[in-house]
């Protein structure tokens, strides 16, 4: 049984006191929730202040980035040791805004993505295709290659460990969901693809989560579906009660 994950992407929202804020009020809001793990993803200058201030509760802490390298000449940049250090436990990697507007691509993907699992981190490794591919009839192309070679390398450990976020760029912050059998049919694709890479075990335990306008009252239909084991949220994440809603999703 995969246990779910609710994710909360902020993008670049929340001031410091902002973000201690919405954790305060969230922790006590979902104390008593153990059967889906809590996730959200500040800036980076909120991590520690947000870390501390969700230590001892279910709510793990995650950034939205970082390099590869643990330390260097790299001049704005963040290192998976320093994230650690901050308190994360998560690191979204490959978003579709970082592949779009900073040039992210499969293979700095997997390198990032390697490199978080060895400073110990848990990467949520991002893929989807974008309108003009779905379009093209393109997507299985498309998101089978960010597979292949985003999510290639990985040990016995961590081809069960990493999160996998099926995020089609058409339904990111647009207000259109992808349906739950649009989402559903490109969840089995990735798991079979994963599958081909890492053996029935890793698929079977892998967590795909679906990202693109989860809503309160869309999340419990796609939850419904075999293949999605969680949300990889922006807008909705923002807002206490939403977000709340979202983690405390009808089962
Ligand atoms: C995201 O930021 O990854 C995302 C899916 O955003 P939204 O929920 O606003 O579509």
């Amino acid at each position: 049984m995969r246990k779910p994950i609710m994710a909360g992407n902020w993008k670049m929202h929340k001031t410091i006191a902002e973000s201690v804020d919405f954790v305060s009020k969230v922790k006590s809001n979902v104390s008593d929730v153990k059967d889906c793990e809590i996730v959200v993803c500040p800036v980076f200058t909120a991590l520690k202040s947000v870390a501390d201030a969700a230590k001892g509760t279910n709510v793990c802490i995650g950034a939205q980035n970082m390099h590869w390298e643990e330390k260097g000449a790299f001049t704005g940049e963040i290192s998976p040791k320093m994230l650690l250090d901050a308190g994360c436990k998560y690191v979204i990697i490959g978003h579709s805004e970082r592949r779009q507007y900073f040039g992210e691509t499969n293979e700095t993907v997997n390198k990032k993505m390697l490199s978080a699992f060895k400073h110990g981190l848990v990467p949520i490794v991002c893929i989807g295709e974008t309108l003009a591919e779905r379009e093209k009839n393109i997507t299985f192309d498309v998101v089978g290659k960010q597979v292949k070679e985003g999510l290639a390398g990985l040990t016995g450990n961590q081809s069960s460990e990493v999160v996998i976020a099926y995020e089609p760029v058409w339904a990111i912050g647009t207000g259109k969901t992808a349906s739950p059998a649009q989402a559903q049919e490109v969840h089995e694709f990735v798991r079979k693809t994963f599958t081909e890479m890492y053996g029935k075990d890793a698929a079977a335990k892998v967590r795909i989560l679906y990202g693109g306008s989860v809503k309160p009252d869309n999340v419990s239909e796609l939850m419904k579906q075999p293949d999605i084991d969680g949300g990889l949220v922006g807008g909705a994440a923002l807002e206490v009660d939403s977000y709340t809603k979202l983690i405390k999703f009808q089962r």
